[in-house]
């Protein structure tokens, strides 16, 4: 590798998926300064280097090479996103893009918006769903505030980002289809040169690292020799729980680490079979 060969990331200046996509750089070891208003930085213990651009920028820039990567919703690389690769979800930013009406107009089904006006930032994705549906509806292309559109009578329904769905609702709307869901992602460029490939793929490992440890918790409890092996019985461990002597010489430390989605189930059933003092520590990197 040259020594000046450096991975170009491009993130969202300033909004939703801003500290997020700086916290992941961040929990990945990578050192940057990121002073308001900088438009491009260089890390310091990394070869890499960040824009900082407006999302909806992000994918004609991958695509053109002059980023590598970005870090963009779904609902942005799939609108503005041609010749691009969906490289990594990261799993935080999660919403939905929708079809919104007024809420007091019952809704009958994707046929209400057959001849109708919809307003949206989405023009592309929302038209690819209309012919799947074989709906013909008028588009009308704005690129903010849209929810406002029905009650000035600009269109009849909306079709735009929620999440909590309370920016609907203060608007007097209301949510009648999904049309898709959406998270950040990292995009790459499809002819991205070896060297950087090879910077991308060190980056993905750490990304990996930190998201395996926020999936997991490090478990210590103390139990009764006798216990023992029932309680190993319930406990995964990245190869097998480590197992140390107290002080006490009829009881044991057990140390293991159990995975998010089964932690509370994994954590009764020890109790139930004689665990006790059970501490649960995060997990900061997990290498496995
Ligand atoms: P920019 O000025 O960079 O163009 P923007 O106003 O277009 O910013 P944001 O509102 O900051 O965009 O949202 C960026 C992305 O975050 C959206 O494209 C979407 O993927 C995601 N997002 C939007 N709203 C929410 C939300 N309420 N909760 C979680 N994620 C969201
Ligand atoms: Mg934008």
């Amino acid at each position: 590798m040259t020594n000046n060969t450096v991975l170009r990331l491009a993130i969202q200046r300033k909004g939703r998926l801003s500290e997020d996509s700086l916290l992941l750089i961040k929990e990945s070891g990578i050192k940057f300064s990121s002073g308001t208003g900088k438009l491009k930085s260089k890390a310091r213990n990394f070869p890499m280097e960040f824009l900082f651009l407006r999302d909806d920028d992000i994918p004609d820039y991958v695509a053109d090479g002059v980023a590598d990567i970005g870090i963009v919703g779904e609902n942005v690389a799939i609108e503005k996103g041609k010749n691009i690769d969906v490289v990594k979800k990261l799993g935080f930013s999660k919403c939905r893009l929708s079809l919104a009406i007024p809420k007091e107009i019952e809704y009958t089904g994707v046929g209400y918006f057959e001849g109708a006006s919809i307003a949206t930032s989405y023009p592309k994705i929302l038209q690819d769903y209309l012919d799947k549906k074989a709906v013909s509806a008028d588009i009308h292309e704005i690129s903010g505030s849209v929810e406002i559109a029905p009650s000035i009578g600009l269109a009849s329904g909306v079709c735009d980002i929620v999440s909590s769905g309370s920016t609907l609702l203060s608007n007097g709307l209301k949510e009648v289809e999904t049309i898709l869901n959406s998270e950040a992602i990292i995009i790459g460029n499809q002819r991205m040169a070896e060297e950087k490939k090879i910077i991308l793929d060190k980056l993905l490992f750490r990304i990996e690292s930190v998201q395996k440890g926020k999936n997991n918790k490090y478990i210590l409890l103390n139990a009764p020799n006798d216990k023992i092996e029932e309680i190993i019985e319930l406990l995964p461990g990245m190869r097998s729980p480590t197992v140390v002597p107290l002080a006490d010489k009829k009881w044991s430390s057990i140390h293991s680490v159990v995975n998010e989605d089964e932690f509370w189930e994994v954590i009764e059933k020890l109790r139930d079979a004689g665990a006790e003092g059970i501490l649960v520590v995060p997990i900061e990197k997990m290498i496995v």
